[in-house]
């Protein structure tokens, strides 16, 4: 066996192909992406003595995301900002670094933090896709640009978070924005050159004119059907592909994921009528032209942000006495899906989790049977789980073939939905088409919890399970010593893949949302992990920020990474040094509930604004908010949502919850970029 550095002339199809077992050469380590390694050094008998054998520190406190690659003994990862290091992988030498230099007001139009969730490596070369909507081919020795690609319209709210994937000589890369929305395409890129050789939109041109592209027919055959005249045309109709895009070497095909569709009420998008093609949907592509061979959507007419953009995993199935090659995934929406890699035909669909929404899918229709209240199109509250943080969301899962079980980190959260009373679009800002709930907290949701699930996907159930307090936990590792590695809150834990009991804990000292990646130099196993909490709105909870780091674990490491500095508190707010507001609170609450909470909220990733010295000051506070004075820690001017009398109304909102004492969990730590 082939245990490191098998081949000096860089990665390509056939190295990843041949899965050496030392190296972790792509997103999912392998093509099938089922992120399982066959080193078995560390084992259930062993995995007691794996300690730090390296570990580094990086300069953001924002979530870290990132599944470390490595090849030629030569480790990558990327941070938030979209930055790339390289280490040496045996003694953690930093190499190189590369910063795209991602303007910070873009911090805005990424829904979800500032993450990354990698690179791509192919012949010598590191891909990294940039928040800006960037795709950057870097020199893998040395991480100079080799060349640099815009792939979507600097103009408008696209972000690029997901790792690129290379396939057969390409650097296919997808973006995200349904929020605001976007309009979702995947595209791919000549390694080589950044020459742009396919592209394939997910939803139909609103000009109704052809784009020219690889989509244009299967835009014609099945989508334009699928949306009716309406508001979706400001913005496009999301159905991002952000995240899962999976190569399939037996059948030729390329797995994408797509984003929820947007805005996300569909009597607003879509006049309440058709299914909208293909938001919410797996489609499938052949790598050479992007040519569509077949699509499945899992949430038709999506009402819920459950975008299917989660993990696909490829494997060989055994399905009714014929091994069956499959394309898996543990939807948003808490169905798990597998499905004929080579037709899209539906073999199952289970739920995971609770679904108040559906029951269950129809396997002759492969249509979700929804709740007779799953809908809020008519004026109505509802409330329901999963939301919009889904069933499982990015998170990766990972599968043992030894054991038959897919790991799917999952979580139970509900949320309210309700349909507003009016509607305008405001270009560039978030549009959910979602109406303020009065149901909670007078009907109060259940509390969130997480789950490690170890699913069947053949006998189509749980053969265990692990419960968590956390919902928002990390991703997920299998290997072939009979262990899965995953972390919850501050605790890395290895578990035996049989049976989930928990063989070995680490506290990581801060929280953790990526999914470790694991290899082999001179004989030696390493586990790799990013350490960093973030990455959704309202998952944020009590825990303070703390600077990213990489932890890399051996075998009798004995190496103890320095402990993280005390976060550092906000100090109370004097309101008697506050410039009085004549602005109106009533205004400033909407302001705040349209534009700021996601962020800025109890649970937010970002500072609670009514506990900011900021809003003291009327003059810094304009100069903030409208101006744009904190643009380089990604605070974005909002001159172009916001006047001055506006401002003045926020700020008279923020003075007012300042006044009252601070809701139970709030964090009470600074932040930093
Ligand atoms: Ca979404």
């Amino acid at each position: 066996m082939c245990l490191s550095a098998c081949g000096k002339a860089g990665v390509d199809g056939k190295r990843i192909l041949a899965a050496e077992a030392g190296d972790w050469l792509s997103y999912g380590r392998t093509y099938d992406e089922q992120r399982f390694s066959p080193l078995d050094q560390v084992n259930k008998d062993t995995v007691k003595r794996l300690g730090v054998a390296w570990w580094a520190s990086f300069d953001t406190d924002r979530g870290q995301e990132a599944t470390p690659l490595v090849a030629d003994g030569i480790l990558y990862t990327t941070t938030t900002w979209s930055k790339v290091y390289a280490f040496d992988a045996k003694t953690g030498k930093a190499l190189w670094s590369y910063d795209p230099q991602v303007p910070g007001e873009k911090g805005f139009d990424a829904c979800c933090d500032v993450v990354n969730r990698g690179v791509a490596l192919w012949k010598g070369r590191a891909y990294v896709g940039t928040l800006d909507g960037r795709l950057v081919a870097l020199d893998a020795k040395t991480g100079k640009v080799v060349w640099t690609v815009q792939t979507t319209d600097a103009k408008l709210p696209y972000t690029i978070t997901g790792a690129p994937r290379a396939v057969k000589g390409k650097i296919l890369i997808g973006n995200g924005g349904a929020e605001y929305p976007v309009r979702g395409y995947v595209s791919a890129y000549d390694a080589d050159t950044g020459k742009l050789s396919w592209r394939f939109h997910m939803t139909p041109n609103p000009t109704g004119a052809p784009d020219g592209a690889a989509s244009d027919k299967a835009m014609k055959d099945f989508a334009y059907a699928t949306w009716s005249d309406g508001a979706w045309k400001d913005g496009g109709g999301g159905a991002t592909p952000w995240d899962a895009i999976t190569y399939d070497p037996k059948t030729d095909l390329v797995f994408v994921g797509t984003g929820n569709a947007g805005p996300w009420n569909s009597k607003i998008r879509t006049g309440g009528k058709g299914d909208n093609l293909f938001a919410a949907s797996i489609v499938a592509l052949r790598p050479d032209t992007g040519e569509y061979a077949w699509h499945y959507q899992t949430t038709p007419r999506d009402d819920w942000d459950f975008d299917a953009v989660q993990h696909l995993m490829v494997a060989d199935l055994p399905v009714a006495g014929k091994t069956q090659r499959v394309v898996m995934q543990a939807n948003k929406n808490g169905f798990y899906y597998v499905l004929d890699a080579a037709s899209g035909k539906l073999v199952s669909a289970d739920n995971f989790v609770k679904t108040t929404w559906a029951e269950r899918v129809d396997l002759a229709t492969g249509r979700p049977v929804e709740a007779a209240d799953a809908r809020y199109e008519n004026g109505q509250e509802h409330q329901q789980t999963p939301g919009a943080l889904g069933g499982h969301n990015w998170q990766p899962m990972a599968y043992s073939p030894k054991e038959g079980l897919v790991y799917i980190p999952a979580q139970t959260l509900y949320m309210d939905y309700a349909d507003p009373k009016e509607f305008k679009f405001i270009p560039g800002a978030w549009n959910l088409g979602l109406g303020p709930s009065t149901l909670s907290p007078a009907r109060a949701q259940p509390a969130p919890f997480g789950q490690l699930i170890a699913w069947d996907p053949v006998q189509k159930k749980a053969r265990w399970k692990v419960d968590f307090a956390e919902p928002w936990r990390s991703g997920v590792l299998a290997t072939a010593g009979g262990l899965v590695f995953h972390a919850a809150g501050h605790n890395f834990v290895a578990f035996d893949a049989a049976t989930g009991k928990a063989l070995w804990t680490y506290d990581t000292g801060a929280a953790a949302i990526a999914a470790a990646s694991t290899y082999a130099i001179d004989g030696e196993q390493y586990v790799a992990l990013m350490v960093g909490f973030g990455g959704a709105g309202g998952m944020g909870g009590a825990e303070p920020r703390r600077k990213g780091r990489l932890l890399v674990f051996k075998l009798d490491g004995k190496t103890v990474p320095t402990p993280f500095p005390a976060p550092v508190v906000q100090p109370p707010l004097d309101l008697a040094t506050a410039t009085p507001s004549k602005g109106d609170p009533a205004k400033g609450a909407k302001l705040s509930a349209q534009f700021c909470v996601t962020c800025h909220g109890a649970g937010g990733y970002l500072p609670v604004l009514a506990r900011s010295p900021v809003i003291l000051d009327p003059v810094g506070f304009k100069a903030i908010v409208l101006e744009g004075a904190r643009k380089p820690h990604g605070m974005a001017p909002f001159r172009r949502f916001f006047d001055e009398a506006s401002a003045e109304d926020l700020r008279a909102f923020l003075l007012a919850e300042a006044a009252k004492p601070p809701p139970a969990g709030e964090p009470q730590t600074t932040h930093g970029r």
